[in-house]
């Protein structure tokens, strides 16, 4: 989000960011006004009226030049955070150093963000006394931003946008171009080359020879920022709709290997041209966020960590252990080595879950079905069953007999657990104290 960026001091470089202002009418640019968000334009308008200046900027500009409908709306002002603040009763401001303002609309949220200026160069000035809140004016602004595509303003009731480093002309050659001195701004903030990954492939747009150039050299400074920034970026690209894109990008780009261990573990999972269990999750991920619905992602992560999991499970099983102990063992192993990875805890304790349900679909007979189906986690558990099989990780009657059992009434489910298959041997668990009698209906 805009606010992660503006919360970073940015240290100086030496980008010349072209100040040629552009100002396309209608006949340009042919974007309707109907295509923003109720909210979106509703905060335009009253922040004109008010007297203010204010523009739809950033993503969403570049989206609806490329007919793509945007997730989400920012504005950009000159009205100061506090102006803002009074004139949207539903508002409030959110940090500190580098204020912008939430205004609810409705169920939505538009981010208005003051014109950032604080020219780069006056922190060797002044030294470290650089004034890095500084507000500026649009132009200011523009050169603040990332890629070309990503500077561009809208306002809907004017009609125009206005382009100061080329953007829109990109946007038709579908070119990712940073403004400014590419290497500078990478070291600005290393965060911008997962950008460049994630926007090029989503957008499928190419990477501009001189952007590109300076990312092999810059690759090592990503891992110095924050993890849960990191982290979050991650995610936007797993959850792009674009992911199976994006790796290859990172691959293309040289960043495989230096962005984030989790991404490097979806590269090894499902390398460029793969059909596997993990190649097939990101590509079921892919499709379902791109038809809007939702996923989830535990889900998500703990596929991509699967074959470690699975690896590591044999390996203990192979060594004697019992299947459940074995899991419990490789899960252990697996989330140790997730250590400093950022991943919140909400994600990894469902990972865990989907996992050590894994084995018990093995248990047809007794009780033991209905108890599997009542866990919180069941539906989940069973959709990774369905990718396993796919996979022919595990037999394809066994997801069958799952996917039946769910849709029978109470009848045909206890005539279903009567004639299920016995579990494989080995799939018991040893740690029972008295030997008992088989689950009704084991026997024979
Ligand atoms: P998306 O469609 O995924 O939201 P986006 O480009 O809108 O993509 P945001 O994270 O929403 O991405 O950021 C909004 C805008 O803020 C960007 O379009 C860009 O102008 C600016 N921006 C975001 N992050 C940075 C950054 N690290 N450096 C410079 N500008 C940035
Ligand atoms: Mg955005």
């Amino acid at each position: 989000m805009l606010k992660k960026w503006l919360h970073k001091v940015l240290p100086g470089g030496k980008h010349n960011p072209a100040q040629h202002k552009t100002v396309l009418p209608f006949a340009e640019h042919r974007i309707s006004a109907d295509k923003l968000s109720f909210a979106a334009e509703k905060v335009v308008t009253r922040l004109n009226q008010a007297g203010y200046d204010a523009w739809v900027v950033g993503g969403a500009v570049r989206d609806l030049l490329l007919g793509i409908e945007p997730k989400d709306f920012d504005i950009a002002t000159d009205a100061t955070p506090e102006e803002v603040r009074k004139i949207f009763r539903r508002s409030r401001i959110i940090g500190r150093r580098f204020p912008i303002v939430h205004v609810m609309v409705g169920p939505e949220t538009i981010e208005v963000t003051t014109y950032r200026g604080g020219e780069v160069h006056n922190h060797n000035e002044h030294g470290r006394i650089m004034k890095d809140n500084a507000y500026g004016n649009q132009a200011q602004d523009a050169a603040r931003r990332d890629f070309t595509c990503n500077a561009l303003y809208y306002n809907p009731i004017r009609q125009e946008v206005v382009d100061y480093h080329h953007g829109v002309a990109d946007i038709r050659a579908r070119r990712l171009v940073m403004i400014g001195e590419a290497a500078a701004r990478y070291q600005e903030d290393p965060v911008r080359m997962l950008r460049a990954v994630r926007l090029s492939g989503k957008l499928g747009f190419t990477v501009d020879e001189r952007t590109a150039a300076p990312i092999a050299a810059c690759a090592h400074l990503i891992r110095r920022e924050p993890v849960a920034r990191l982290f979050d970026e991650v995610m936007k690209i797993v959850f792009s709709g674009h992911a199976r894109a994006c790796l290859r990008q990172l691959q293309e780009l040289g960043l495989a290997g230096h962005a984030h261990p989790l991404l490097d573990a979806l590269l090894e999972g499902a390398p460029v041209e793969a059909d596997n269990l993990v190649a097939r999750a990101l590509d079921g991920t892919d499709a379902r966020l791109r038809a809007d619905k939702p996923v989830s992602v535990g889900f998500v992560l703990a596929t991509v960590l699967w074959p470690q999991v699975a690896a590591a499970w044999l390996r203990y099983r192979e060594g004697g252990m019992s299947e459940a102990a074995a899991l419990n063992a490789a899960i252990q192993d697996v989330r140790d080595g997730m250590n400093g990875w950022g991943i919140p805890q909400r994600y990894t304790a469902t990972m865990r879950e989907i996992w050590v349900l894994q084995p018990q679909f093995v248990h047809r007979r007794g009780a033991r079905p209905f108890r599997l189906a009542a866990q919180a986690r069941f539906r989940a558990a069973y959709d990774f069953l369905l990718l396993r099989a796919e996979q022919g990780e595990v037999e394809r009657e066994l997801a069958d007999w799952w996917t039946q059992f769910q849709a029978a009434s109470a009848d045909e489910r206890e005539h279903m657990i009567q004639h299920a298959p016995a579990a494989p041997q080995g799939s018991t668990r040893k740690r029972r104290r008295k030997p008992k009698k088989a689950a009704a209906g084991a026997a024979s």
